[in-house]
């Protein structure tokens, strides 16, 4: 059966991993967290305390960086330079300084690099802001997923208070806002619907009716790809 290629893309906090997650287990793919790469770089620019938006230094820093996505046992473990750091990319400090990282040319050649060797043979399922455009312009289905704002502030307050951890709802907003602005607005490779990408506005839906969804637009095109 044709395994195929699959993008989400979509702005921050608008369940594009629990989705992607579950798409990936429905379909039996692999699922790609590239934001899960991009924090890990942002995770080694804070312990060495350079200034996110110090390009030179970062893209410097990133020459001498390996970034891997590590599947042991059906979980995906995030590898900086050869140390599990699945947990640390998490962070608020981090979260709050990987958009000014983000849009430093060698930091995302360094990813997208890595991304495309991983989705070579097909079966996967790849989140990010620039896999629809850039990493997989060929996916065989595009997907941009959006949501209000406030919805996705109250969706991250519940993950967050999920871990005990108490923010409140106005911050949580504008921060989301504000990495927003920054991914649209970067030169390299910006948060972008591409032409062919389907939208789904997951304000009012689900997970479930998310998922659903996308597994049936992707068995449609199996279906397709295997008469
Ligand atoms: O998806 P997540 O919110 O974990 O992504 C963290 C950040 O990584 C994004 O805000 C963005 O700056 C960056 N990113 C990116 N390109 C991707 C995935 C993530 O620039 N494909």
């Amino acid at each position: 059966m044709k395994r195929i290629i699959i993008a989400i893309d979509g702005p921050a906090a608008s369940g594009k991993s629990t989705t992607a997650k579950r798409v990936a287990a429905a379909l039996g793919y692999l699922h790609i967290d590239t934001g899960a790469m991009y924090r890990a770089m942002a995770l080694k620019v804070l312990r060495a305390k350079i200034e996110p938006r110090d390009k030179k230094k970062v893209a410097a820093l990133a020459d001498s960086t390996t970034v891997r996505l590590v599947n042991r046992n059906g979980q995906v473990h995030v590898v900086l330079d050869g140390m599990e750091v699945s947990d640390e990319i998490r962070l608020p400090e981090v979260t709050n300084m990987v958009s000014p990282v983000s849009t430093v040319p060698e930091v995302r050649t360094l990813m997208v690099k890595e991304q495309r060797a991983m989705g070579t043979d097909g079966g996967i399922v790849l989140e990010g802001r620039d896999i629809g455009t850039i990493v997989f312009p060929n996916a065989d289905l595009k997907i941009f997923m959006r949501a209000d704002a406030r919805e996705r502030a109250v969706r991250r307050k519940k993950e967050l208070e999920g871990k005990g951890v108490a923010v409140s709802l106005d911050v949580l907003e504008q921060e989301i806002l504000d990495r927003d602005r920054i991914d649209s607005e970067r030169s390299v490779s910006p948060l972008r619907k591409a032409d062919d990408a389907v939208e789904v506005d997951t304000t009012h839906l689900s997970i479930e009716q998310q998922v659903e969804f996308i597994v049936a637009r992707a068995n449609a095109i199996i279906g397709n790809g295997s008469v």
